[in-house]
């Protein structure tokens, strides 16, 4: 009979290559190259000390194997392996023992959250401006990685901001301030910059009171290169929280058709993993329409596609994939017109857009075409959803 034993992994698709795990490991067993960071199986020897300080969660990561992977293997992943079948030869027994013990270490390792704060309770009604522009908060960068391929034609990076032990309660669906450092041309202090939070309110590692944004880097932009640029440990300055309409309904019944091109889909991401952690059960309720030029530059392509359908459909839209004909969200909000008719019918229905301005009215146009497929004018179904707050649009 083979022998399974535990292996810890790091989810390349998750992690950011924020090094903690590795500054964290007393033994040495967590090594990097230019890609990945990985646990070589020979060293690790559970003591579990790197799981509390990963800011995201790809440490959590465990396969039951029997031969662990190699250190090369794992470089060259990018994507963790599904775990081998059970089927290798090892008892029911084993692996529920197995199975049992690591989720003991888990639970273990994430009792000792130092002394940082949890996250808020959550709350359905969003706190607005706790920290104004003369009341804000420092914030430490726990890691910055580039969502975008190296060659891809916008850099756009994810950036997660630990609060330390200060209360920032943040909904899904709500933007940040950020204060540049500096002055104007004017010799004033920079205005700050809104940016949509991209995890979801319990911290994009659930129960850790931090935060990610989704930022792209603009040309001769301000704030956008100083956020691009900043590292692991540099303070940051922060106000708001802001928003109080661009909201997730309460409703779990709610469907929700979610359209965004390139950094809109910050929101977006919260929302998902919003519904992930706390109703994962609920099929076919998230709709997502998300354009970028290609499948490289459209942040967090990888871990998208690995939500099932059932729980989130997808459409994406590739404006200049090679050797393919550009095609917009509006081309796939048309194109689904049969499945997205009876969604404007229905009263429990929320419409969110949000990306950059020039998205708005090819989307409405083509919302406006899926009404007329269903028999609806889609002027006063529009105001009809606004009044009755299901049709929401941030564009900037
Ligand atoms: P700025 O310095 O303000 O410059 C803005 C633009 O003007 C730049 O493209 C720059 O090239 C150009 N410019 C600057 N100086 C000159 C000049 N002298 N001559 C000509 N052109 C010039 N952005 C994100 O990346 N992610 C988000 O999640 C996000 N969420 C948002 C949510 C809301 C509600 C809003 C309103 C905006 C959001 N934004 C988001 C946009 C963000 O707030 C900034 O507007 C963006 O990052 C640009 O800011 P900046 O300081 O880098 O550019």
């Amino acid at each position: 009979m083979t022998e399974m034993i535990k292996q810890h992994l790091i989810d390349p698709e998750i992690c950011i290559r924020c090094h903690t795990c590795e500054e964290a490991c007393p033994i040495g067993a967590i090594t990097h190259d230019d890609v990945n960071v990985v646990v070589d199986a020979d060293k690790c020897n559970f003591c579990m000390i790197c799981i509390a300080p990963c800011p995201t969660g790809s440490i959590d990561n465990w396969r039951l194997v029997s031969a662990p992977y190699a250190l090369s293997e794992q470089l060259g992943w990018t994507e963790l392996p599904p775990q081998q079948e059970h089927g290798n030869g090892a008892s029911p027994a084993t692996i529920e023992a197995l199975d049992s013990e690591i989720a003991a270490l888990l639970a273990e390792a994430h009792k000792g959250t130092g002394g940082r704060a949890k996250a808020p309770a959550s709350a359905s009604k969003p706190t607005v401006n706790l920290h104004p522009l003369g009341h804000p908060i420092q914030a430490t960068i726990q890691g910055n990685y580039r969502l975008t391929a190296e060659h891809a034609d916008s850099d756009v990076r994810h950036i997660i901001l630990d609060l330390g032990a200060t209360a920032f309660p943040v909904l899904e669906g709500q933007s940040v301030g950020i204060i540049p450092p500096g002055a104007d041309a004017k010799g004033k202090p920079h205005l700050p910059r809104l940016y949509s939070v991209s995890s979801p309110r319990d911290g994009e590692r659930p129960n850790t009171n931090n935060l990610s944004l989704t930022v792209k880097r603009e040309p001769d932009g301000v704030c956008s290169a100083y956020l691009c640029d900043l590292r692991k440990g540099d303070r940051v300055t922060l106000t708001g929280p802001f928003g109080a309409t661009f909201l997730m309904p309460n409703d779990p019944q709610a469907k929700i058709v979610m359209v965004c091109t390139g950094t809109g889909s910050a929101p977006f991401r919260a929302f998902t993993m919003r519904r992930q952690r706390t109703m994962p059960e609920v099929k076919g309720a998230l709709t997502l329409y998300f354009g970028a030029r290609s499948p490289e530059s459209l942040p967090y392509f990888g871990p998208l596609t690995k939500v099932p359908d059932m729980f989130l459909a997808k459409a994406f839209a590739f404006s200049r994939a090679a050797n393919e004909a550009k095609v917009y969200v509006q081309d796939r909000i048309r194109g689904d017109a049969p499945r997205l008719a009876p969604l404007l019918r229905d009263p429990s229905t929320h419409i969110y857009i949000c990306g950059l301005k020039a998205m708005e009215a090819g989307v409405e146009s083509a919302f406006a075409d899926v009404a007329q497929h269903a028999g609806l004018d889609w002027q006063s179904t529009r105001e009809a959803m606004r009044e009755a707050g299901r049709y929401h649009v941030e564009t900037y």
